[in-house]
């Protein structure tokens, strides 16, 4: 099979070709295993960690992509309750032990053992993948598969996200920064929290009008204060500085959910001027997301079907996946970047 391989870590710039367009293959079902063929991978920012570095694959060449939307066309032995032709997912989540306190509690996202999809094995940016049977996600039929595809993680992140915020209804909510997760958070929230109202801060001005479009109450820059302080922030942003901004501009009692996986070094030097009054005082709390549940996924797929929760999407040909993640590293982004197949 064809398949855009990671085989060397390094920056990811405007002239960067970050994978190689090659062959690998054919994958074969074990027990309990599926084949899929791939027809649809979102393209995410975890992949400019892993290229970089920041989260590195154990091993090389790997196929990245983890939010991958295929066919079944072979089953393992011991699968039951799912036949080829069938239309399924791939999430972040490809395994978990399954025994440890964390996997026992419905915490499989913490468990020591969680193996990460296109980072741990391989995963969607190739023509097919295999995976296990119980890590794979029905996709309802009102979706398509490119839409489906960032529902795998920007979504089913940012409905983590969105739980770990313990929003009350009515109570103001912030996004910082306005990709490809924050852009379906918002959708969410508007749903789930009818009478709140939601600020944005972005960048750029583009970012800050398609905000507003999505019903965002306010849109901003980052230092700008918002009408209604929030009394919690969602920050999918890869720097430190929205951190920081955030933390200010939290109402009292406010919380901070920091959606990624790793933050780039580039700003960090800004956590110095922290001052406890200004930016923790007043009962603050500050929490990070984890990888997903398998809970998560499913209970945004079944979301996607009632909000109806649509993703904006911008497709790519498999072999494009250097040209669209070297957009991403530029943030040319509006909503989700998804590869599709064939
Ligand atoms: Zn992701
Ligand atoms: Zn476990």
């Amino acid at each position: 099979m064809r398949a855009m391989l990671l085989e060397h870590l390094g920056p990811v710039d405007a002239r960067t070709e970050p994978l190689r367009w090659g062959e690998l293959p054919d994958p074969v079902a074990g027990p309990g295993e599926l084949v899929l063929r791939v027809s649809a991978c979102g393209v995410c920012h975890t992949e400019l960690d892993e290229i970089e570095g920041r989260t590195p694959p154990p091993r090389l060449p790997v196929v990245p992509g983890h939010q991958v939307v295929g066919r079944v066309t072979a089953a393992g032995p011991g699968v039951t309750g799912i036949r080829p032709g069938e239309r399924v997912g791939v999430a972040w989540i490809f395994s978990a032990c399954g025994t440890c306190a964390y996997c026992r509690s419905g915490r499989e996202n913490l468990c020591a053992a969680f193996r990460a999809t296109g980072r741990d094995a391989h995963g969607g940016y190739a023509e097919q993948m295999r995976v296990a049977a119980d890590f794979v996600f029905p996709i309802p039929a009102a979706l398509t598969d490119a839409e489906a595809a960032p529902l795998l993680c920007a979504g089913a992140i940012g409905h983590r996200s969105l739980e770990l915020a313990r929003l009350e209804e009515g109570a103001p909510l912030g996004l910082m920064g306005f990709g490809a997760s924050a852009h379906l958070v918002l959708q969410m929230a508007r749903r789930r929290y009818p009478a709140s109202r939601i600020s944005v801060w972005a960048r750029s001005p583009g970012e800050r009008d398609f905000a507003r479009d999505l019903g965002a109450a306010w849109a901003g820059d980052i230092a700008e204060r918002p009408p209604e302080p929030p009394l919690a922030i969602i920050d999918t942003t890869p720097a430190w500085t929205p951190v920081v901004a955030a933390l200010s501009h939290l109402a009292p009692g406010g919380r901070l959910v920091i959606n990624a996986i790793r933050k780039e070094a580039g700003d960090q030097t800004v956590l110095l001027t922290m001052d406890y009054a200004t930016h923790l005082w007043q009962e603050k709390a500050l929490q990070s997301v984890a990888n997903v549940t398998r809970r998560d996924v499913a209970a945004v797929l079944a979301l996607a079907v009632e909000v109806p929760l649509r993703p904006t999407v911008e497709c790519f040909p498999l072999e494009a996946a250097n040209h669209a993640l070297r957009e991403l590293r530029q943030r040319r982004i509006r909503g989700a970047k998804v590869l599709v197949m064939g």
